[in-house]
């Protein structure tokens, strides 16, 4: 089974001559895919040198890409904008002193640019260079005024044996941010960090408004979010590599979308003055750990959260409110566990169902 993902990345600060070149080839193949479609079929040029006599100087490999886009669209009518894209045989991506940088033919020759990446393409691209993930084609875009490669990148996912299925859990919550259960085995990330920041920013973000410095209140709201940002992406690696040392293959986690959740959001929205850092971080979180799942080779899969911290991992009791203090003590069992390693195993069993 394969998936393809396409990932947007920026271009490094182009210089105004190297924006106008790619504006120049975006104008040349746009003319000539117009060219193109108003010839007849069999007039039409197959080959890049033939196509050269169609069109204003472009790469051959822009040429030959462009006749593939063109033929690849059902009986296309005008072209308001083709942009150009490079097969991978023709771009290249590469690491150089830890920056990323990416190669394509141009006007001019070929060229090496550099690039901005996030931690989650900087992912994928780690993968592509390893040959663990295939290259597709590079479309170079404009967006906004900013000049963009966008990648598509094919990742093969293993089918697993069936029979062998093994399944984590993963419970969200503010006194721990997350609890991964499998089989007894349990990964606890204590909310305490993320809390204090939490309160950091907003008695400072309270103290901008006051002063009316909203210049500094943006920056302070974009610092906020680079920190939880950072955080998810460690929790959510620990998580990766804990369900790979388990031999893993799902992992379930609550249904963020739920109308349950979204009502306690709204509640919790209000209560905190419209400023809910907990509910975009985790559904950032569950992002993070569902495309390193991917990358991984292990599925992903949805739960309700109904009832998940109220019923007995163990026997199935089911409590008619939730537990008091942080131990969950089954009368019918016997058994204590921890509430949220309770939750997480429950969620691993589904117990409330597999959301749709
Ligand atoms: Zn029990």
């Amino acid at each position: 089974m394969t998936q393809i993902i396409t990932i947007k990345l920026k271009l490094y600060k182009p210089t105004h001559e190297k924006e106008k070149m790619y504006q120049l080839m975006t104008d040349r193949v746009t003319a000539f895919a117009n060219k193109y479609i108003s010839l007849e079929k069999k007039d039409r040029p197959k080959t890049s040198r033939q196509a050269k006599a169609y069109s204003e100087p472009l790469p051959s490999a822009v040429l030959t890409q462009a006749i593939r886009d063109i033929n690849a669209k059902k009986d296309p009518k005008h072209f308001k904008r083709l942009w150009c894209n490079f097969n991978n045989q023709n771009f290249k991506v590469e690491k150089e002193n830890g920056n990323w940088k990416v190669s394509f033919p141009t006007l001019e020759k070929r060229i090496g640019v550099p690039i901005e990446t996030s931690e989650r393409q900087n992912d994928y691209l780690e993968k592509l260079v390893n040959g663990e993930v295939k290259q597709g084609t590079a479309m170079l875009v404009k967006r906004r005024g900013k000049w963009y490669i966008h990648l598509s990148i094919e990742i093969s996912i293993e089918e697993k044996p069936k029979g062998r299925e093994k399944i984590i859990g993963i419970d969200l919550g503010l006194i721990n941010i997350l609890v991964a259960e499998t089989e007894g085995q349990t990964l606890f990330f204590s909310g305490g960090r993320l809390a204090y920041i939490r309160r950091h920013f907003k008695s400072l973000r309270s103290r901008l408004m006051k002063a009316k410095a909203y210049k500094k209140l943006k920056e302070s709201e974009d610092r906020e979010h680079r920190i939880v940002t950072d955080i998810n992406h460690k929790i959510s690696r620990a998580v990766i590599d804990f369900a790979k040392e388990q031999g893993i293959t799902k992992i379930r986690m609550e249904d963020l979308t739920g109308a349950r959740w979204e009502m306690k959001q709204k509640k919790k929205q209000r209560q905190d003055n419209g400023k809910s850092l907990q509910s975009w971080s985790f559904y950032q979180l569950q992002e993070f750990i569902e495309y390193k799942a991917i990358l991984a080779g292990i599925e992903v899969e949805y739960v309700n959260k109904d009832n998940t911290s109220m019923i007995c991992s163990v026997c199935g009791h089911k409590f008619t409110s939730r537990p008091k203090g942080r131990m969950f003590k089954c009368p019918f069992c016997g058994s204590i566990r921890h509430i949220d390693a309770n939750a997480a195993r429950n969620i691993a069993k589904a117990i409330s169902g597999i959301a749709s």
